[in-house]
């Protein structure tokens, strides 16, 4: 048994630009890869930071963008106007469980506070068999190096079961992200969940 077919890629990513501009590199390459692929985006809603330059090149490159955006955030990250789709919702905890119920997989870009939490409130979705789509840490400079080391220090410690921490993979490009999410395939731990909330 196979995760879903991917078609919608969320990705989380900062609400700001960041210093290095190699970041946003990465963030255009990959709503690029997205578009040329013919997948859709689903995202924070947002015109600001990485945010907006995901969303920005997958338009360019004819993708269907999901924006998300919770009302009190419309005007500090800059509501996009461009976009197919724009829900605007009441609060966080809807945004995240809209980007989820629209997508099939997880890209997760440099970001903040924000995009960690994102992402690994994700992560913490699927280790619980509420879905078992692939989610996938994205850099090409060693960014989310500390939070696999701290990962694998939680295994060691015996707070985080390895298969657990394996639902979190890395790649160092955008086709190698969309690769692993295509190839992605929940562990049988992850099928016991499903079957056993169904
Ligand atoms: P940051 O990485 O801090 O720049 O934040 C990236 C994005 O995550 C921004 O769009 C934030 O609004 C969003 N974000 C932060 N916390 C949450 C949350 N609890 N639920 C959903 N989105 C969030």
């Amino acid at each position: 048994m196979s995760g879903p077919r991917l078609r919608r890629v969320c990705v989380f990513c900062g609400a700001s630009l960041g210093r290095d501009p190699a970041h946003a590199e990465l963030a255009r390459a990959l709503g690029q890869t997205i578009g040329r692929r013919g997948l859709s985006l689903v995202y924070g809603g947002g015109r600001a930071g990485l945010m907006g330059v995901v969303a920005d090149a997958a338009l360019e490159a004819g993708a269907e963008v999901w924006g998300i955006i919770p009302v009190a955030l419309q005007e500090r990250e800059l509501q996009h106007t461009g976009i197919q789709h724009l829900e605007v919702v009441p609060d966080m905890h809807t945004r995240k469980a809209r980007m989820n119920a629209l997508s099939d997989g997880f890209v997760v870009l440099p970001g903040g506070i924000g995009t960690l939490e994102e992402a690994v409130e994700i992560q913490s979705w699927s280790q619980l068999g509420f879905h078992r789509k692939g989610i996938v840490y994205l850099d090409r400079d060693g960014y989310w190096d500390d939070f696999f080391t701290l990962t694998q220090r939680m295994v060691d410690a015996g707070y985080l079961r390895p298969d657990h921490r394996a639902i979190a993979i890395r790649a160092h490009s955008p086709e190698e992200a969309l690769d692993a999410l295509e190839r992605w395939e929940p562990t049988a731990e992850h099928r016991w969940a499903q079957g056993a909330r169904a």
